[in-house]
């Protein structure tokens, strides 16, 4: 794994940027990792965004998109209320196994929109050498949000809640064990804790890519409340403002 201590944008790409060519998405090179405590691009939310060209898909054309990336989900016909284009998972996703709650569980349902961003996720993962992925759940039926009224995007089958991450060498990276988070304190960026041990190390700077990805809205870590001690939440919710880490 390469890790460098920041982006290395090409001359051109940064002309591009420089000229507001390309979006904050185009500002982390495809290709290399950086730093969590780097800045993350503008959290203001376009809608040539990665999470926001998934969520305004339409079924039809996200379901005919997935079989043209090969991605390794199929429909689910069975019961799935409030999920619009209700998956399971079957196969690889971009090269990296996710692996869900079995046929028997709601669980394993999710959105076929929610598919394409775990692809785009999975780029994310293999730079950072990770090959499989202990999915905890992804559609609960009617979840809300903690004591709120409004929905959880779990609720539509738009999130997903990861709790192990194992690298192509076999070492897994546990959520619980080895995020090294602590209530309130920022995840990525120059406020976030300076001194991570490895496994730790690895886990944010992981988390904090995804971030720069923009390919999710929302992500939660331990850092959040004490119900994400154990696990990363991210989704994705059409009409978001502004993406999110915490
Ligand atoms: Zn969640």
């Amino acid at each position: 794994m390469s890790r460098l201590t920041g982006h290395s944008v090409a001359p051109l790409a940064r002309l591009a940027l420089t000229l507001g060519l390309l979006g904050p998405v185009a500002a982390s090179a495809e290709t290399e990792t950086a730093s969590y405590l780097e800045p993350l691009p503008s959290p203001i939310v376009t809608k040539a965004s990665a999470a926001s060209r998934s969520a305004g898909l339409g079924g039809g054309q996200c379901l005919a998109e997935v079989a043209r990336r090969k991605l390794g989900v199929t429909r689910w016909r069975g019961p799935a209320a409030g999920v619009a284009s209700p998956v399971r998972v079957t196969g690889p996703i971009a090269g990296v196994r996710f692996v869900t709650p079995g046929r028997k569980s709601p669980y394993g349902i999710l959105d076929c929109r929610l598919a394409l961003a775990l692809a785009d996720l999975a780029e994310v993962l293999k730079r950072h050498d990770v090959v499989e992925v202990q999915v905890d759940n992804m559609y609960r039926p009617h979840a809300h949000l903690p004591g709120k009224k409004k929905p959880s995007q779990h609720s539509y089958g738009l999130a997903i809640d990861m709790t192990r991450l194992k690298r192509a060498d076999g070492h897994e990276l546990v959520v619980e064990r080895d995020f090294q988070g602590a209530l309130g304190e920022p995840v990525c960026g120059a406020g976030a804790r300076p001194e991570l041990e490895s496994d730790a190390l690895q886990l944010r700077d992981l988390i904090c890519d995804v971030a720069r990805s923009g390919s999710f809205h929302h992500i939660l870590t331990p850092n959040h409340d004490a119900a994400h001690r154990n696990h990363f939440h991210l989704d994705i919710a059409r009409g978001a403002r502004q993406r999110m880490i915490d």
